[in-house]
């Protein structure tokens, strides 16, 4: 695993090639300018959605011919090498979203009573407290008040 996050102005291939041969299969991001050069360099191996293979293979394996594989996800560029037969976009950009919390649902919050993570909407008691729904019922019958 990569200590430090890169830059994400570098030429990513030194570092996504690193990754690949170690058996990191994390995304790696990258600049817009980068996403166009890749792009526009050969035509794509294949294409589909915010998603593409560069034309060429970087190298084979016993999977298949391995490629980059550029993807953009809420305006951001990621880069990994992937088997060309696994060439997926919906399944990549569930897997940026996760390994970068790109995550569009309601954001996560801990209760203040129950401590459990919630992404429910919150509700702020009149001493401060965020709580989820089901604590501010019980809060409520217990006599607290509140603002929403
Ligand atoms: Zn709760």
């Amino acid at each position: 695993m990569q200590s430090q996050s890169p830059s994400i102005f570098e030429w990513p291939y030194t570092d996504i090639i690193a990754r690949f041969n170690s058996g990191d299969r994390s995304w790696r991001e990258t600049s817009e300018p980068i996403f166009w050069d890749q792009l526009g360099s050969v035509p794509p191996a294949c294409s589909h959605g915010d998603a593409f293979a560069v034309g060429e293979a970087w190298t084979h394996s016993e999977d298949g011919p391995i490629h980059a594989v550029f993807c953009v996800v809420e305006g951001r560029f990621f880069c990994r090498l992937v088997p060309l037969v696994t060439f997926d976009p919906p399944a990549f950009q569930s897997q940026i979203r996760k390994q970068f919390h790109l995550d569009d649902s309601d954001p996560v919050f801990t209760c203040a009573e129950c401590r459990q993570e919630k992404s429910q909407d919150v509700i702020v008691l009149h001493d401060g407290k965020i709580t989820c729904e089901d604590c501010f019922i019980e809060c409520l019958n217990k006599g607290a008040s509140y603002k929403a």
